[in-house]
């Protein structure tokens, strides 16, 4: 039998299938490995320099250029690796190596406008992403947390007051300013423009192109960045929200995700119904420990 070797590099994957060494998203930049596999354009995924040929979606190498990381040897053609959409953002994708080993990165089983939902194959070893793994971590499905964004739009509209929905600007803000788009005044700040750009831009996506500027009519709703400042809207009294899962625990906002909750972890683990379970990322030991009570043979991976 072929020897598999899985162990955590970096902030990323080393795995090792008979002779052939993979490096999955972020590996520690000094490892050697004959492929490094990219999974999606978030930062916490991309590796800084790859390392050997790489494998990637071309949404996620063209939205990891736009973000600074050029990577080079690049191969198009594979037959050891196959790639499917997990649903997270743009071009993310999972692998499987060789039929058996499946690598989620990060995903989102809800169909969500732009996005179809991860529909995972059958593997005998799953590494998949714990995030929200932890029960309390409960979004519903795509429709009921839109509706809930809705709800608290047309709240706070009616009553005049201006709205800011800060999220990470790749991913939920593309999706939601499609959603959002019969509304009057909603506006994005040029952090989150700069993406919807590139989804126009890589996928012909028609998003719409109304930026924060000097003019804003009221009431409005501003999709802007988690962290970015925005001091200077501070005149128009605006009611913040952050549309985020973590939301859950820490308040402050929505639980609105681009990642699965708790049930759709636990949904994909019954689909790709596998031997040997490896969690990582969030909640990857108490994920693991639950799998365990429920039968599977699954550990964090350190
Ligand atoms: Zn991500």
């Amino acid at each position: 039998m072929t020897k598999i070797e899985i162990r955590r590099s970096g902030y990323g994957v080393y795995l090792r299938i008979g002779d052939r060494r993979y490096g999955l998203d972020r590996i520690d930049s000094k490892l050697d490995v004959d492929y490094n596999l990219i999974s999606h354009a978030h930062y916490d995924h991309l590796p800084t320099k790859a390392r050997g040929r790489v494998i990637a979606s071309p949404e996620t190498l063209k939205l990891a250029e736009l973000r600074g990381r050029r990577y080079y040897n690049i191969l198009n053609e594979y037959k050891d690796v196959e790639l499917y959409e997990t649903g997270h953002i743009l071009g993310s994708t999972a692998f499987l190596i060789e039929g058996k080993v499946l690598y989620t990165g990060d995903v989102n089983d809800n169909d969500r406008i732009i996005l179809r939902g991860f529909n995972p194959p059958q593997a005998d070893i799953l590494i998949i992403e714990a995030t929200y793994g932890s029960p309390e971590y409960i979004f519903g499905e795509f429709k009921r947390q839109v509706n809930m964004l809705l709800r608290f739009i047309s709240r706070n509209i009616i009553q005049g007051r201006n709205i800011i929905l800060r999220a990470y600007p790749l991913g939920k803000p593309q999706i939601l300013s499609i959603i959002l788009k019969k509304l009057r005044n909603v506006y994005s700040t040029k952090r989150v423009e700069r993406y919807n750009n590139a989804y126009r831009r890589i996928a012909g996506l028609k998003l719409p192109e109304k930026i924060v500027n000097e003019g804003l009519e009221e009431p409005f709703v501003i999709l802007a960045a988690s962290n970015e400042d925005l001091t200077y809207l501070e005149r128009y009294n605006p009611i913040e929200a952050r549309l985020s899962g973590w939301t859950l625990k820490f308040g402050g906002g929505l639980p609105i995700s681009d990642h699965s909750d708790y049930k759709g972890l636990m949904n994909i683990i019954d689909k790709v119904s596998p031997k040997k379970i490896y969690t990582i990322y969030g909640y990857a030991e108490k994920l693991a420990s639950i799998l365990r009570e429920n039968g599977y043979d699954a550990e964090p991976l350190k």
